[in-house]
């Protein structure tokens, strides 16, 4: 008898099949050997078990094919296991594993640096150091902006989401799950109000005016080393700041001294249907943490920015041993080079122009739909009691379990637990796209019929 052995993700049929129940026999073994082994801290949305991915399916062991509408939060924007990642991957993996950066050098971390100094906004010169992780990127902007302003202070938004480290857990805004009894948190980080245009209605122009008040009332300007926010709230539920809210801060930070720093490790990448949230905009900011979406689901984290900030830190000062491990650096340049060569943002674009309209219909037939938001391939939709602004966690949650239970892999988010968060990868094929889309309505309608 042949062995069986997994489709490599290339050959994955680009179709969603639900087999079993879900999860199905082998996922639930796998979920008990899981329950057995591995902290119950740890939790999961979908309690599957994945044997091959790409395109835009999920395999699981059971032989469902689902339709990936999360992109492992925002990390395989290029497709998982894409081509040319796993090519750059097996080619580096055969030379060497690791050397430390800090010890001796290789091209490829100073390949990538050199893409992100490109790719991110503004024409000015540019340094970049290379990490693991999200949170250790937003970590090592604080610790730049600090020793670059000789300040303290931090200043970061409602709805805000920094990551799950000491010093990003006091940043990110919401309790449960992420800081609930694991204080007390690092001090100097002041939360401001984000623009919410969906429950404030106030305008770019206003929602500043007010976020900037309370910095200048109630920290002092003079006492800011950086103010951090992502162009679109990720975790907190896809907000979209109103426009003017973004440059307006940008401008008060330069005006202050003030290190304006993007947190576009979700937005990042193409995701949005540009390379950055913030070239939405036009805003410049003077440092940018990515991580995410650039290396096709390996570990790799950057921050980048103005080279007099970035090389005013110490010699010796910025690092770690696996930061810009030489995997992840190939895996990140043969990610960014699928970006350029597919044209990526258009796909991002293309995903948005398709879902937004048929997510707004939906919302005008359920009524449950308060709003629909997002750009490029980054769109939510909030849920809410018919006819308020009331938020409807339990009835999101039983949209995402039916969704679930039919193939399709949807994420929730948002302070209030009522949003769905749509986040496929670009690689998404149209037909799924469109297939993913139906059996959302399906749902929506099934639960909200009276
Ligand atoms: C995911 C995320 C982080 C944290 O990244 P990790 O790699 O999970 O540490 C930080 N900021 C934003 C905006 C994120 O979406």
């Amino acid at each position: 008898m042949a062995t069986y052995s997994a489709p490599h993700a290339d050959d994955l049929p680009q179709e969603r099949r639900v087999l079993t129940a879900i999860p199905g026999p082998r996922s639930q073994e796998l979920q008990a050997r899981r329950a057995a082994a591995v902290s119950s801290a740890v939790s999961v949305t979908l309690p599957i078990f994945i044997e091959s991915a790409g395109g835009g399916v999920l395999l699981d062991v059971d032989g469902n094919s689902l339709i990936d509408l999360g992109s492992g939060i925002a990390v395989t924007t290029v497709g998982n296991a894409a081509p040319r990642v796993v090519a750059a991957v097996q080619e580096q993996v055969a030379r060497f594993t690791h050397t430390c950066f800090m010890v001796t050098g290789y091209e490829g971390y100073v390949e990538v640096c050199e893409a992100l100094n490109r790719l991110t906004p503004g024409a000015h010169e540019k340094r970049s150091a290379l990490f693991n992780s999200g949170a250790e990127a937003v970590e090592n902007a604080i610790k730049i902006s600090r020793a670059h302003t000789g300040r303290d202070a931090v200043v970061v938004f409602e709805h805000g989401y920094h990551g799950r480290t000491n010093l990003t857990m006091a940043m990110t805004a919401k309790n449960m799950p992420y800081k609930q009894s694991f204080g007390p948190f690092a001090p100097e980080i002041y939360r401001v109000p984000l623009s919410y245009p969906f429950r404030d209605g106030r305008s770019g122009e206003l929602a500043a005016a007010e976020a900037i008040l309370k910095i200048e009332k109630e920290i002092g300007a003079s006492n800011v080393a950086a103010i951090v926010i992502e162009p679109i709230a990720g975790e907190g539920g896809f907000i979209v700041p109103a426009e003017g809210f973004l440059p307006r801060l940008a401008d008060f930070a330069r005006d202050n001294g003030i290190v304006f720093v993007a947190d576009e490790i979700q937005t990042g990448f193409c995701r949005t249907g540009a390379w950055f949230g913030c070239d939405h905009e036009g805003v410049v900011p003077d440092l940018i943490t990515t991580a995410k979406g650039m290396a096709g689901g390996l570990p790799l984290a950057a921050v980048t920015g103005r080279a007099e900030i970035m090389n005013s830190v110490h010699a010796g000062g910025l690092g770690g041993t696996y930061g810009g491990n030489p995997v992840a650096c190939a895996a990140a340049l043969g990610a960014i080079a699928t970006m350029e060569e597919l044209d990526l943002i258009g796909a991002a674009r293309t995903i948005e122009s398709v879902m937004v309209p048929r997510l707004r219909a939906l919302a005008e037939r359920t009524g449950v739909i308060g709003e629909v938001r997002g750009r490029g391939a980054m769109i939510a939709v909030e849920i809410v009691k018919p006819g308020s602004t009331t938020p409807d966690a339990e009835l999101t949650s039983a949209v995402a379990k039916a969704c679930h239970a039919q193939g399709v892999v949807v994420l929730t988010a948002g302070t209030y637990g009522n949003v769905l968060r749509f986040l496929p990868p670009l690689s998404m094929p149209a037909h799924l796209l469109d297939e993913a889309l139906t059996v959302l309505e399906e749902q929506f309608l099934a639960l909200t019929a009276r």
